[in-house]
């Protein structure tokens, strides 16, 4: 069996950045495994610019930041297999400090690796169809938005010349647009809720310069066509989500592209039995990114889906400090009592949900998203209901990845005034007066 410090699963950016920052923390027998033909993950269908701006200050393409990544791999001479699909991750029998991998290709066949430790780095995948209930025939011209970009992007094939996108994240809007530069007509994109899921910046450049219509608190009722897709019926819905009825409208169409959320790739931390979150169906983890089994660590779409890849690759290079970290034996698993880290008041999650503050860093970035749009409030952060932090914010809306950092000064010295047996930190949405200030 062969055996490594470090097996990393996935290449995308998340796994790339891991890998590069474990090396640099001095870890030699690292691997990449990835199941796709290439580096790069998601990033190389996105050929869209406005990647890095926070990473290298400049508007980068997907492909373009995922080189730079890949490129430091090479440099690095860190080990990779592609078209290898990992199929399985457990404690190694007789050393459950080690872990197994299993994984295949075609090539190598079945095999059986061993790591002190593990980053999985598995991305997300599109929620399909299936998930929405939506009756009718299953015709041809209906498309998750990703699958669209892949085939537009990459295969050079148009899905349809006619389209509807239900479902305004960061895909939906990107492919409005990318739809219309290719010469397609985006008749609508139409959002469950009453407020669309992605980035105010691609509402803008994607939709509102090209003129493409987006219909809130709206949804797809019925789909038509047998061979192909023939026109859908939107319709309004309450504040229950329910479709009105009288407000149905016909739109002809041939295309039908879906955008209704990621779900993170998590069957195989599932099987490992790490602790899950069940609001971001990622893991739960603590402020070094482990989950609840030592020397497994998670980063990226995997473990919550990211709006900016620049977070992404920010908290893999954590992941891979601390992996080094652990695979040195520089750090003791779950030091101290920990401290839980509670969403409440408008806060939908936290990442990481708990942190042991003796081995804490200086500071701790906590990112969260919210569960609705909110104007001119604060995020109040507070320890057995002492305030630690405030912040105030002009906006927060569900759409955009948000963050505060703790002190770990702030901490210790609140811990002190704790019961010791009551240790929760909350981060919650506070309404401000109209000009308050933090
Ligand atoms: C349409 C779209 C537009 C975006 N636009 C922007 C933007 O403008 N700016 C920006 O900053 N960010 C943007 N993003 C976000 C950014 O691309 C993601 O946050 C980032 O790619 C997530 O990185 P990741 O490594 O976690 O996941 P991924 O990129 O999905 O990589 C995960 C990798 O793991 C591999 N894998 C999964 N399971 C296995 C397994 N069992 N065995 C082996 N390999 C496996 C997958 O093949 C994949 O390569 C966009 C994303 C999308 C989808």
């Amino acid at each position: 069996m062969a055996d490594y410090d470090l097996i990393i699963i996935g290449g995308g950016p998340a796994g790339l950045a891991a890998a590069v920052s474990a090396r640099e923390n001095g870890i030699d027998k690292i691997l990449i495994l990835e199941r796709d033909n290439e580096l790069g993950g998601i990033l190389n269908q996105c050929i869209h610019n406005g990647f890095g701006l926070h990473t290298f200050r400049e508007e980068l393409t997907g492909p373009e930041y995922a080189a730079r990544f890949i490129s430091r791999v090479k440099e690095m001479n860190i080990p990779y297999k592609l078209h290898t699909m990992v199929l399985d991750i457990c404690p190694a029998a007789g050393d459950p400090s080690r872990k197994t991998v299993t994984a295949m290709n075609r090539t190598d066949g079945l095999m059986t690796l061993s790591a002190k430790a593990v980053i999985l780095a598995m991305g997300c995948r599109e929620r399909p169809r299936g998930a929405l209930n939506i009756p009718g025939y299953r015709p041809a011209g209906i498309y998750s938005a990703g699958t669209a970009q892949r085939l537009v992007n990459m295969d050079g094939f148009m899905p349809g010349k006619e389209i509807v996108i239900l479902g305004s994240g960061d895909i939906g809007l990107i492919m409005a647009r990318r739809m219309t530069l290719e010469g397609a007509r985006v008749r609508v994109v139409a959002e469950l809720m009453p407020y669309s899921g992605g980035l105010q910046r691609n509402i803008v450049q994607c939709l509102d310069d090209f003129g493409i219509p987006l219909k809130l608190s709206t949804t797809v009722v019925a789909i038509h066509g047998k061979e192909r897709v023939q026109g859908v019926t939107l319709a309004n819905v309450d504040e229950n989500r329910r479709p009105i009825p009288g407000t149905e409208e016909y739109i002809p169409c041939d295309t039908l592209l879906l955008s209704v959320g990621l779900i993170p790739e998590n069957e195989l931390s599932g099987k490992l039995g790490v602790d899950m979150c069940p609001v971001t169906s990622g893991p739960a983890v603590n402020e070094s990114l482990e989950t609840s089994i030592p020397g497994v660590f998670a980063c990226g779409n995997v473990l919550h889906v990211h709006d900016l890849v620049d977070y992404v690759s920010q908290e893999a290079e954590k992941a891979g400090k601390y992996a080094a970290l652990y695979i040195q034996g520089e750090r003791a698993t779950a030091g101290g009592p920990p401290v839980q880290l509670l969403a409440v008041n408008g806060v939908r999650y936290t990442v990481p949900q708990i942190l042991y503050p003796s081995q804490m860093e200086d500071t701790l970035t906590v990112r969260f998203r919210v569960g609705a749009i909110y104007k001119n409030c604060f995020i109040g952060v507070y320890l057995d209901g002492r305030q630690i932090a405030r912040l105030h914010k002009n906006k927060l809306a569900p759409g955009e990845m948000e963050q505060v950092i703790l002190k770990k000064a702030d901490i210790l010295s609140q811990m002190g005034h704790s019961q010791p047996d009551l240790k929760t930190i909350t981060i919650q949405v506070e309404r401000g007066e109209a000009n308050g200030t933090a």
